[in-house]
């Protein structure tokens, strides 16, 4: 490793992470008028925002504040205060001001015309290079320091490792999913080594692990459960849900999935006795199963379940067919791993995070040194909650230290 000698930047704020977070905090502060300079361990921007666009970019979600702000969870007090200052509202109207159009579609979700990251993230970036923004590529931040002049960065360039000096400093790391595994997440332990409560990362909003009988595999691989309901000790929620190789994922399943045992409403739009009575109206002599399959209407992956998992003898009463269509019970053995999940709980604790309103978002034991985005210790459904959330605390992160740079003279 060569070592170069510390330096002033020109830059007096760097913000570290080329995610929404911090192209939002970049924004903010270029135009509140300080010189900035981005840094990314990558060859370019937003490699996850990217990866998010592959699935249809979804930006936010329609919901009144107190319910969008509960989506986080036990994080919702610190969101009530960060989405009052940056709401979806915001967030739609700044992508509609770089001249990009956005949609409401069908489950209340919001997505940018096309449903692609790319033309969203390159006239972003383009947006911040006009405003003077310096952007640096393959430039990983190795270590920090509070000094009395500022933040001194250890910014790694290859083999070059280069210390420079801001006035502040933003951090927009990310959270730890869908990290490809040869290239492992390095950032934790630059603030577990100075001593900072850190949450270790669990996989979130993915898929969990069922062992489907090869008879079912073989008939409903790939095939969507079509609004179902997922009921579980954490809640219930409706929607696809879709039988993988490996076990059973898509909305109801990131949401309310949890290890052990769930049930799945298969028929909600009827109730037990509507649907025996629906059973029993049928003229042919046929058996509880094929009466199932005449008038109930279930998606062909609902049938396969019921038929490949429901003991013979129940088959053969409609009453207990039936009260197992409204509560199919389901073993979920093991969380998917990181590294295909949408995102990750866990992170820097908000023990750590002062949330005065001048130093919101700055590590309490850090002066000078701001957090944003998912490397915080939040999690929340998907349905654009991830991405308005890292955007918002972008926004906000940026204020407080404009606000604390000023004051510091
Ligand atoms: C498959 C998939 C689909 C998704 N779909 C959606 C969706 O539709 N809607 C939604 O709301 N969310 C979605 N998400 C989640 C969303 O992409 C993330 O929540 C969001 O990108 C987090 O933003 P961030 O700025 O906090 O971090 P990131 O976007 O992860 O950015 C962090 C950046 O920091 C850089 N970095 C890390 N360490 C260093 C270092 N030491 N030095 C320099 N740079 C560093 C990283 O390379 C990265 O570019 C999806 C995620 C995945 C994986």
């Amino acid at each position: 490793m060569v070592n170069t000698p510390s330096s002033t930047s020109d830059s007096e704020i760097a913000i570290i992470g080329t995610g929404p977070a911090g192209l939002m905090a970049a924004f903010e502060l270029a135009k509140a008028g300080h010189p900035v300079t981005l840094y990314e361990k990558r060859p370019g921007p937003g490699r996850k925002l990217l990866i998010a666009g592959s699935s249809g970019l979804n930006i936010t979600f329609d919901a009144a504040s107190l319910e969008f702000a509960a989506s986080y969870r036990e994080s919702s007090p610190q969101f009530s205060r960060i989405l009052e200052t940056f709401s979806p509202s915001d967030w739609i109207a700044f992508i509609e001001r770089m001249g990009i159009r956005t949609f409401k579609g069908t489950s209340r979700r919001y997505f940018v015309e096309g449903m692609k990251a790319s033309i969203l993230l390159k006239t972003w970036v383009d947006q911040l290079l006009a405003m003077g923004v310096r952007i640096e590529y393959q430039q990983e931040c190795v270590g920090f320091e509070v000094t009395s002049g500022g933040v001194l960065l250890q910014l790694q360039k290859e083999n070059v490792l280069a210390s420079r000096s801001f006035k502040a400093v933003c951090f927009c790391l990310g959270g730890g999913s869908w990290e490809p595994k040869e290239t492992p997440l390095r950032w934790p332990s630059l603030f577990k080594n100075q001593g900072i409560e850190f949450e270790e990362f669990v996989s979130s909003n993915v898929g969990f692990k069922v062992d489907w009988p090869a008879a079912l595999l073989k008939e409903a691989e790939g095939l969507p459960l079509k609004n179902i309901v997922l009921q579980s000790a954490k809640g219930a929620r409706s929607g696809d849900a879709v039988i993988t190789s490996y076990g059973i994922e898509g909305t109801p399943v990131y949401f309310a999935g949890v290890l052990g045992n769930v049930n799945l409403d298969l028929k909600p739009d009827l109730t037990e006795s509507q649907m025996l009575q629906k059973l029993e109206n049928v003229r042919e002599n046929l058996s509880p199963m094929r009466r199932v399959k005449k008038v109930l209407q279930l998606s062909p992956a609902a049938l396969a379940l019921v038929f490949h998992l429901t003991p013979k003898g129940e088959q053969a009463d409609a009453r207990l067919l039936v009260q197992r269509i409204k509560k199919f019970p389901l073993l979920l053995t093991e969380r998917q791993p990181l590294a295909e999940a949408i995102s990750s709980s866990g992170g820097i604790s908000w023990n750590e995070v002062d949330l005065s309103v001048e130093r919101f978002l700055m590590l309490r034991r850090f002066p000078g040194v701001f957090l944003a985005g998912e490397m915080l210790n939040w999690d929340a459904p998907t349905g654009g909650f991830l991405i308005q959330g890292s955007v918002s605390s972008g926004h906000v992160a940026a204020r407080s230290l404009s606000l604390f740079v000023k004051n510091s003279g």
